[in-house]
Formats: structure tokens, sequence, C-alpha cells
């Protein structure tokens, strides 16, 4: 018998979001807008916190979009990009006509290097006589980038920061939530992320003013005219009624799905802690509280003489789905032009590890199978 899939992670439903969709349809606020909308904005900004103004949008890409928009980024401009991520926090940068100057990570967070980033930021300034408009960091995976650091050295420089959290709602650093750091945080409710409004984003902004100018963008920048006037280039990135009920609905499970996405995190480090060559990616001290959206591991081709393609293609033959850790953008064919700032580290990732079954569709019982398929591709 085919064993039931294992996905990397789907969001779950709480049984709540039909209500909210209900009473949309009930009281006819079938809209880019309405009582859902207007709610679930408070609840993800008493959520996270920090005195942050939240605008729900039709995607986390419009959300980085957007910050990035309201940081100034413009033609011609350069913006400072982690290399090792989702294509979607680069690709806005390249909407707006500028040019993303990729930086590499660092190995125990696997975020951008502060070092490595404060070098790009200079040699930026030497060679062009301007600095980066906008720095966008990321936290992969769930696991915070060294969020303090990075925004004494933005702060030293005046260049805003694009707070990447579509992965890493709930995950805190320095006893902070992700995506309350930066200048703009992003949030992204696809249908794989940590929840999901079926398709869907956030940007927190810091003041009432900055949330009003992102949700003029995100509504086609219309001027306050009886007729539509129009004096800046705007967008539809509006987050629908509908939607922003499911986001409700998940909300009242955030929590205890966060609390299900780490516990696997420690299952999945005990039943690894005594195999030589496997690694399970954690939090490297206490400053650190990731989510676990996606339990990592690294996989040592010497210490097991297995490696990650091989143990991939074992665990599909058992229906369960596994990744690759990112390929980083710097080695993107797309982006072979874009000047970047390597150390190797995100490189020897992308051959090195892989994405695990996380998240609240994911058993305990799953992981300990998971675990032993795995260890079966070891071969000494
Ligand atoms: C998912 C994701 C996004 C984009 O969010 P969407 O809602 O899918 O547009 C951006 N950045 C990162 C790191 C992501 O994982």
């Amino acid at each position: 018998m085919k064993r039931r899939r294992i996905n990397l992670c789907l969001a779950r439903m709480s049984g709540e979001e039909q209500r909210y969709i209900q009473e949309a349809f009930d009281t006819e606020w079938v809209a880019p807008l309405g009582p859902n909308v207007d709610a679930f904005e408070l609840e993800l900004e008493r959520y996270m916190g920090e005195g942050r103004h939240v605008a729900a949008l039709s995607s986390g890409t419009a959300a980085v979009h957007t910050g990035l928009i309201l940081s100034g980024v413009d033609r011609g401009d350069e913006v400072i990009c982690q290399s090792w991520t989702f294509a979607a926090s680069a690709n806005p940068v390249v909407y707006q006509g500028a040019v993303p100057v990729f930086v590499d990570s660092e190995p125990d967070t696997w975020n951008i290097s502060p070092e490595l980033m404060e070098e790009a930021i200079r040699d930026r300034i030497a060679k062009r006589g301007r600095k980066p408009k906008a720095i966008v960091a990321v936290h992969m995976y769930g696991m915070p980038a060294r969020m303090t650091e990075i925004m004494e050295i933005a702060g030293r420089y005046g260049i805003p920061v694009v707070e990447d959290a579509a992965e890493a709602m709930g995950s805190r650093y320095d006893g902070r939530m992700c995506g309350t750091f930066g200048e703009y945080g992003v949030l992204s409710f696809n249908g794989n992320k940590m929840i999901t409004t079926g398709g869907g984003g956030a940007l927190a902004c810091p003041s009432a003013e900055m949330k009003r100018r992102a949700l003029f963008y995100a509504t086609q920048a219309r001027e306050p005219f009886p007729y539509y006037q129009h004096e800046h280039i705007g967008y539809n990135y509006r987050m629908s009624n509908i939607a922003a009920g499911i986001g409700r609905g998940q909300m009242t499970v955030v929590e205890v799905h966060a609390a299900h996405h780490r516990r696997l995190a420690a299952l999945y480090a005990e039943l690894f802690a005594d195999t030589p060559g496997i690694e399970v990616h954690l939090n490297p001290s206490e400053r650190f509280d990731s989510n676990y959206w996606l339990n990592t591991i690294l996989i040592d081709p010497e210490a097991t003489g297995t490696d990650y393609e091989s143990v991939r293609r074992h665990l599909e033959s058992c229906n369960v789905e596994s990744r690759p850790l990112w390929k980083p953008m710097h080695l993107q064919p797309v982006y072979k032009e874009a000047p970047r700032y390597e150390n190797g580290v995100s490189a020897a990732l992308f051959g090195r590890g892989l994405c695990l079954p996380s998240g609240p569709c994911v058993s305990e019982d799953d992981v300990i199978m998971i675990a032993n398929e795995i260890k079966k591709c070891i071969k000494h």
C-alpha cells in the first residue's frame, strides 16, 4: 500500500475560516476591502506588536514591492539583497527598475552576513559615489537574521531596511517579533506559509502615515479628487475581504501551529543527535527563536556515504516531499550580471542540504518515519 503523501508544509484550517467568509457574503462585503480586512490588520498589529501599522495586501511579493517603493527605490538605484533567498525577495527590485546587489550569508544563521553587508555598502559608495537605496534582509525557513546588527549598520549609513519575514511569522530575535525590526516588514499568507489566506501578504509599516502611503500605492495611487486623478504609478495589491476572512480564522491557531513547528524541530534534532554527518539546523544561540517553518538538515557526503539528491529520491519513493536548500540568487541565470559580494557560504549550502516536512499537517510519527528512511540511505 502506498503511504499517504507527506508534503513539505501546508497551512491547516482552524475551522473558523468559513464563519468569517460567510459573514462577508451575508453583509455583501465581497470586495478588496471590508470588515474582515480591517479586523485582520488589527489582529496582525496586535500579534506583531512594536506599534507597527499593518497593510493587508494581495501577496508577500506585493508587500516586498510596496516596501521598496516606500523606501524610495527608483530606476537606476541599487538595492542590497540577501542572495540566499526565494526570488520574490529580489524580483521587486527589478520591477522598480533598480539593480539588486547580492550579499552572501553567514554560516550560523544562513542569512545575510552583517559584516559582508557593510563591506558591500562601502564598496558600492566607493564605486558609484552614492549609497544603495535600501536593504532586503530575509529570515530563511523562519531562522531570524541578525536584525539588531543589521539595523545598526543600516542606521549608520541611513539606508532603510525591508525585512522579508515571509517565512518567519512568529519567529523572534532578541525577544522581538521578526517583521518589526526593519522600516518595513513583509509577511506572506501563501498556501505553504505559517498561516494562509489562500494567497496574500502584509506590509508592517512604522507609522499610520506610512501605512496610508502603502495603501495608496496598493489601490492604484488615486489622488483625493472626485474624478480619478493620478500623479504616481499605482498597483492593484489590496487583499480581498474573503481572503482576510480566512486570515482571521487562521489567526485563531497561529500560535498553536507555531508550537507544533517547534516541537517537530526538537524531534528531528533528537532523532539525528547520534547520526554523524547529518546536522539539523537549529537556533545558534538563546537570542534566536525560529518558528522552524521548514526544518532543514545538512548531509555530509563523506561521513554518510550519501548525498542530498540520493536522500531526496529515496524520500520521494516513500511519498515524502523534500527539497534542496535554496539556490542563491547570485548563481541564478537571470541574475548573472548582478553585482555580488560572496564568501562561499550560500553556494555550499545549496549543494549540501534538504528541507524536510514540517508544520501542522505533519505528525510526530511522520517525523520518526522520515528520520528512519533518511538513516537507511547512510552507507557507513
Ligand atoms: C513566499 C515568500 C515570498 C513571497 O510571498 P508570496 O505571498 O508567495 O508572494 C517572499 N519572500 C520569501 C522569503 C518567501 O518565502
